[in-house]
């Protein structure tokens, strides 16, 4: 026996138009193999409503081109004398330095401004300089950065716009422009495309875009019983309220239900395979992640971020 641990395909699909709506394509961040779910699985779903995706390195990329025809980004640099086969196959490589530049002469580059993109991009003090090596090697760009600070959104913003204004000075084609993942997500920041990872799974993290949860956890129930009196439960020292019903279900830490989920709601514990929960009537099984789960408020119980949520919970 064990738990139905899943993915709604259309609650992904509902969630990429949430995030397209606010007026910007959606590219879809997969990297880690699809946030452990399976890049070619989460591709499988989406492929007709994301504008492309995003992995995070050339095997990533190598592994996903299988799956579709869409334009694929890529994060990180590649080694200078691998850009041309990637180009070729429809990959946007990430460019941070002066021989990445004449690899790709002519074509069409990422490029990341730091601080925010620190482990590929440059420093918006280069970009005047960058910008001149691209333009003499007749290289366009798509400039991104990321934001990962509420403190210091605004500046890494004003950089990003600064560095955007030294390539176009530079007279170099600026192609796109993006910043925003799933908690920056809004009308103003959406540029040129969103990208978007843990905001397809439903997460949140501070955007106001009305997303629902993708995760499917259904646990079947292996026993209930009536506390007739105060007992006790599963791990540690848990009471079990007089009178209540105690349902039993298969699915655990070892499944990826956080631990520290103990205590919160009807959870009473969570062992390595089974969860008790407080249940009035018995049933065949009970449903602990689904369509109306807030994420975020279920990370923030577990004392994890959304994101390790949802990773963990992807079936190894
Ligand atoms: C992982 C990542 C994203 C997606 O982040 P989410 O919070 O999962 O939406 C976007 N951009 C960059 C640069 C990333 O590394």
């Amino acid at each position: 026996m064990r738990p139905t641990i899943g993915l709604d395909g259309a609650a992904l699909r509902a969630n990429v138009r949430a995030f397209a709506a606010l007026g910007a394509p959606v590219a879809a961040v997969v990297k880690n193999d699809g946030y452990n779910w399976g890049a070619g699985k989460i591709v499988r779903e989406i492929d007709a409503l994301v504008e492309s995706y995003v992995v995070a390195d050339e095997d990533e990329f190598w592994a996903l081109r299988v799956s579709t025809r869409k334009p694929v980004r890529l994060l990180g640099d590649v080694a200078p004398g691998r850009i041309a086969a990637l180009l070729a196959h429809g990959a946007v490589p990430n460019v941070s330095t002066r021989a990445g530049i004449d690899a790709a002469r002519g074509a069409v580059v990422r490029v990341g401004i730091i601080d925010a993109a620190g482990w590929s991009g440059i420093a918006a003090r280069d970009a005047g300089e960058f910008a001149r090596a691209c333009a003499a090697a007749g290289v366009a760009v798509e400039l991104w950065s990321h934001i990962t600070s509420a403190e210091r959104c605004a500046q890494i913003e004003a950089a990003f716009d600064v560095s955007v204004a030294a390539f176009r000075a530079a007279g170099v084609r600026v192609v796109s422009t993006d910043l925003a993942s799933t908690g920056w997500s809004t009308r103003s920041r959406a540029r040129d495309r969103l990208r978007v990872g843990a905001g397809l799974f439903g997460a949140r993290l501070g955007s106001a875009v009305q997303t629902s949860c993708a995760l499917r956890v259904i646990a079947p129930a292996v026993r209930w019983f009536a506390a007739d009196s105060v007992s006790w439960c599963g791990y540690g020292n848990v009471a079990v309220p007089k009178y209540r019903g105690v349902q039993v279900l298969r699915c655990g830490y070892g499944d990826g239900l956080p631990k520290m989920l103990a205590g919160a709601d009807d959870i009473l514990s969570v062992g390595m395979q089974y969860t008790a929960r407080l249940a009035d009537a018995p049933s065949e099984a009970h449903t602990l992640i689904g369509l109306t789960t807030d994420l975020d408020a279920l990370a923030t119980r577990a004392g994890m971020t959304p994101h390790e949520i949802v990773v963990g919970l992807a079936q190894r």
